[in-house]
């Protein structure tokens, strides 16, 4: 069988991988999947051997089948250059009995570099192979860090143009910063007056607006995304979870076969999938642990197969991932109802009309690789505060989250399970934070003034990120309301 992408809410839309890249998300309103999860042609023992970028060519050939060899490679290695600041991409650091996964290494120190570095590369050789003529408008909600590293990864790119939306009353004054001095003459940031899940709904509702389509077309463009809803996104990231467990091996830390957990500090659910699609490629995994923090809607729905988004959206520390509508769980939804697109569209139907479904007993018995956990705003400044105290390592908001509930987790349950713990940002992307759950004190200090403080008492270099905005100049400073977010695509666009 070959591999193709299909909607999760139709039978008839069948498309090759770049044509999935190319649009994003389906023409019904669901997200393209893979026909089936193919599993890893080379052995546990041979990955050992391998870099990040042969690695990365290993398990995206899988998934991104019309690619030619050639033009793979050249993504791959165009994007896992010296953009990161480690030669390993994605380096372990052994803490307290857990091994954490930094994904923070690239130029916008958020783990979504590791997709969004290949992305533009991916769209752009897919525009190619699909002749495509118009340019490509990138449109973008975030909670913070997608935009950036989206920002990062599209400036400049020719042939695309991008517009990031963000709450802007809702992320770290440092993403902020990062975002709003974006340089790029193709880039566009638009703080909305509303709250991410805001944001993600007006973006999908552009890409669901048949005659927006028609009008974009007659001006020379058409849309993609660069969200987790793009399969462009999501393959990528299934990378680091086959390298990270291959390094494990490598340095004598599990014997190949053993099987290992994983805890992913959660949001929109892109992260922890890609972390399901590797167990289902053949990498030996226990449990699939889904960190929430206070937003904790995945939590429920682990416990109770009921989804609700219909409760108050709690502003937190860890803003990225302050997300009631996680759109990649209906991924996960489609393949426990036995890919079966129907059932799914329904499911969906319910949520955006009132907010809430219901899945089946027979469905949730298919969620057991998962547990579900919360960490609340208590527990993740002590989190950080407690290891940073015992082994001097300091850590972000989201992996403190991640941190916490695994450290629940391994209490209640005495699972010993060697655990990988994704560590999603640096902490100098949300420094107040990190530093004031350290020592409230620190709360009288400037944001760079704390920034310094952190690189001295974590003892690691300022990263090249924060130092680039220090003193960099506000570019970007419009603000909409959500029901404008359509009018000032059209205004930017010239249509
Ligand atoms: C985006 C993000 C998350 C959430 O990841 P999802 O793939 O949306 O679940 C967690 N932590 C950080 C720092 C992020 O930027």
């Amino acid at each position: 069988m070959k591999l193709v992408y299909k909607s999760t809410r139709s039978k008839d839309e069948t498309v090759s991988a770049s044509q999935a890249i190319l649009k994003g998300l389906a023409s019904d309103g669901g997200l393209f999947v893979p026909n089936m999860i193919p599993q890893l042609d080379v052995s546990l023992e041979d990955l050992t051997k391998m870099s990040y970028q042969e690695i990365a060519y290993e398990v995206m050939k899988l998934f991104l089948t019309d690619f030619t060899e050639e033009e793979l490679k050249y993504c791959i290695n165009k994007a896992y250059d010296t953009k990161f600041d480690t030669p390993e991409i994605a380096p372990i650091r052994e803490a307290d009995g857990a091994y954490y996964l930094e994904l923070f290494h690239g130029s916008t120190i958020a783990f979504k570099d590791m997709a969004l570095s290949i992305l533009p590369y991916l769209l752009t050789t897919s525009a190619k192979k699909n002749n495509v003529e118009n340019e490509i408008v990138i449109l973008t909600a975030t909670s913070g860090d997608t935009g950036k590293a989206a920002l990062a990864g599209f400036a400049d790119v020719e042939g695309t143009k991008i517009i990031v939306f963000y709450p802007k009353h809702g992320v770290s004054p440092i993403q902020e910063k990062q975002m709003v001095t974006q340089k790029g003459n193709n880039t566009y940031v638009v703080g909305i007056n509303g709250n991410f899940d805001d944001a993600q709904s007006g973006v999908k509702a552009m890409f669901n607006d048949k005659q927006l389509a028609d009008e974009m077309n007659k001006a020379g463009y058409q849309f993609s995304s660069a969200n987790s809803i793009n399969i462009g996104r999501l393959v990528p990231q299934i990378v680091y979870y086959v390298y990270s467990y291959s390094r494990l091996v490598k340095e004598n830390k599990i014997v190949a076969g053993e099987k290992i957990n994983v805890v992913v500090p959660t949001g929109n659910f892109g992260n922890i999938l890609a972390a399901y699609y590797a167990k289902n490629m053949g990498i030996p995994m226990n449990k699939l642990i889904c960190a929430s923090n206070d937003n904790k809607v995945l939590f429920d729905f682990f416990k109770t197969g009921t989804y609700d988004r219909n409760r108050e959206f709690i502003l937190t520390s860890s803003p990225s991932m302050d997300i009631l509508i996680s759109s990649n769980l209906e991924r996960l939804v489609y393949r426990i109802a036995g890919q079966d697109s129907e059932i799914n569209a329904e499911l969906m139907k319910s949520l955006t009309k009132d907010g809430v479904y219901n899945i089946t007993d027979e469905m949730k018995a298919k969620l057991a690789d998962f547990v579900g956990g919360y960490s609340d705003e208590a527990e993740t400044a002590k989190t950080i505060k407690k290891l940073y105290e015992d082994t001097g390592y300091v850590i972000d908001t989201h992996t403190a989250v991640a941190a916490g509930v695994y450290n629940d987790y391994k209490q209640d349950s005495k699972d010993d399970t060697k655990t990988i713990i994704a560590s999603t940002a640096s902490p100098f992307k949300f420094t107040r934070s990190v530093m004031e759950a350290i020592d409230p004190a620190y709360a009288s200090k400037t944001d760079f003034e704390l920034v310094d403080e952190l690189s001295k008492i974590g003892n690691v270099k300022v990263p090249q990120a924060i130092e680039d905005i220090r003193n960099a100049k506000v570019l970007h400073d419009t603000v909409c309301d959500v029901d404008e977010m359509q009018n000032t695509v059209k205004n930017w666009l010239g249509m």
